[in-house]
C-alpha cells in the first residue's frame, strides 16, 4: 500500500530502529515508547486490522511474538511483558496496517493498561455470555 507508514517501513522508505525481519515479519522499535524497548511487530502483508489477517499467518506471527518478545525481555531486564493489538480508532488505533505492541514491564513501573469495571448483576454477565455465544455457533 503506497500510502501506508508501515509499508513504508517494512519497504526502508522511511527508516526505522529495526530489531527482527523475516519473510512475513518485520519489527522495529515504537517511536513512542510506552517504556524503553517497546517494539512494533508487523505483518509484511498489509492488512488493516486483525480481522483481515489470513490464519495461516498466524503461526509466524506468533513465533515472532515469542521471540522477539523474549528478547525484548532478555535487553531490558524486565520481569513481565504485554502484548497489545489495537483495532479500528475507538480502540486507540492509529496506524492501519495491523501490528502488535511488545511491551516490556517491570515491579512497580507505574503503567496502568486499564480501568477494571464491573457488571451490575449475575444476570448481565449471563445475557452477555449468551449474546457472544450465540455469534459463535
Ligand atoms: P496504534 O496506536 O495504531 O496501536 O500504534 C501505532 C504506534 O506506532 C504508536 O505507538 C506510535 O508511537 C508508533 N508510530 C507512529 N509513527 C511511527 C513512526 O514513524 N516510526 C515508529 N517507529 N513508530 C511509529
Ligand atoms: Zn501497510
Amino acid at each position: 500500500m503506497s500510502d501506508c507508514l508501515f509499508c513504508k517501513i517494512i519497504s526502508g522508505q522511511i527508516p526505522s530502529a529495526r530489531v527482527y525481519e523475516d519473510n512475513e515479519i518485520f519489527a522495529f522499535l515504537d517511536i513512542g515508547p510506552c517504556r524503553p524497548g517497546h517494539t512494533l511487530v508487523v505483518p509484511k502483508l498489509h492488512v488493516p486490522t486483525l480481522f483481515e489477517l489470513p490464519p495461516d499467518r498466524a503461526p509466524a506471527l506468533v513465533a515472532a511474538l515469542q521471540r522477539i518478545g523474549k528478547a525484548v525481555m532478555e535487553a531490558t531486564g524486565a520481569t513481565g511483558l504485554n502484548v497489545i493489538q489495537n483495532n479500528f480508532e475507538d480502540a486507540g488505533q492509529t496506524v492501519f496496517h495491523a501490528h502488535w505492541h511488545l511491551i516490556p514491564r517491570h515491579k512497580d513501573d507505574g503503567v496502568k493498561m486499564w480501568p477494571q469495571g464491573s457488571y451490575p448483576d449475575a444476570a448481565a454477565m449471563q445475557a452477555m455470555t449468551e449474546s457472544i455465544v450465540s455469534r459463535l455457533r
